[in-house]
């Protein structure tokens, strides 16, 4: 529950809070926190998903040289994010790009994730070689996270579900919903806090 709600305390972060205990001890209030809490604990060969990825010998020189130049300037964080096409995924992408391009150049390498995940070459280098991992998740699917402990075994990034960084109604769901404006400012906050985590990590 730490991880997932990182000590923020937006309005978006106590509805979801809420809404995860309210009647705390009913069965349903039981059901919801286990559907929120779920994949915490994935031990059991029924709780995953095997997947075949075909592989590829093609690539992007541009990605891999920028790859690259990245390791050997040791850059210390890897930031992921994941791909949602909904509004949730959009700010939590935009948020990672306002990091890695604007607010923490040096720091930072803001990896590809469908790269990183399908492919074992530079993108997964990257993602091995950072002191650190961060994972910013659109929504408590975590998709990006589980996509890429499945592929790198041992990998233990911090998740930061950023749906909960931001102040929003909750019913929206797709981009569509809200003006590029509000995704900016939506994505704008979340990365301001993201970096100040960042930062009290590194102390
Ligand atoms: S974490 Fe949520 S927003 Fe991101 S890709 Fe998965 S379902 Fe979509």
């Amino acid at each position: 529950m730490k991880n997932f709600f990182q000590g923020f305390a937006t309005e978006g972060a106590k509805e979801m809070m809420k809404d995860c205990c309210s009647g705390l001890g009913t069965d349903q209030a039981k059901e919801k926190m286990k559907e929120y809490c779920s994949g915490f604990a994935a031990e059991n060969d029924k709780d995953f998903e095997v997947v075949k990825i075909e592989k590829i010998r093609n690539g992007c020189t541009a990605c891999e040289d920028s790859a690259e130049a990245q390791i050997k300037k040791q850059v210390p964080y890897a930031i992921i994010s994941c791909e949602g096409a909904c509004l949730r995924g959009e700010v939590s992408r935009q948020a990672a790009n306002h990091i890695c391009f604007s607010k923490m150049p040096d720091k930072t390498a803001r990896i590809c994730l469908g790269g990183a995940f399908t492919k074992d070459s530079g993108q997964r280098n990257l993602v091995r070689n950072a002191a650190k991992v961060y994972v910013l998740e659109g929504c408590n699917t975590r998709c990006a996270s589980r996509m890429m402990k499945g592929v790198e075994e041992g990998l233990h990034p911090e998740v930061i579900i950023v749906d909960g960084l931001y102040d929003f109604d909750r019913k929206l769901f797709g981009i569509n919903e809200v003006t590029e404006q509000q995704i900016k400012d939506f994505s704008q906050e979340a990365a301001n806090k993201i970096v100040e985590k960042i930062k009290l990590d590194a102390n």
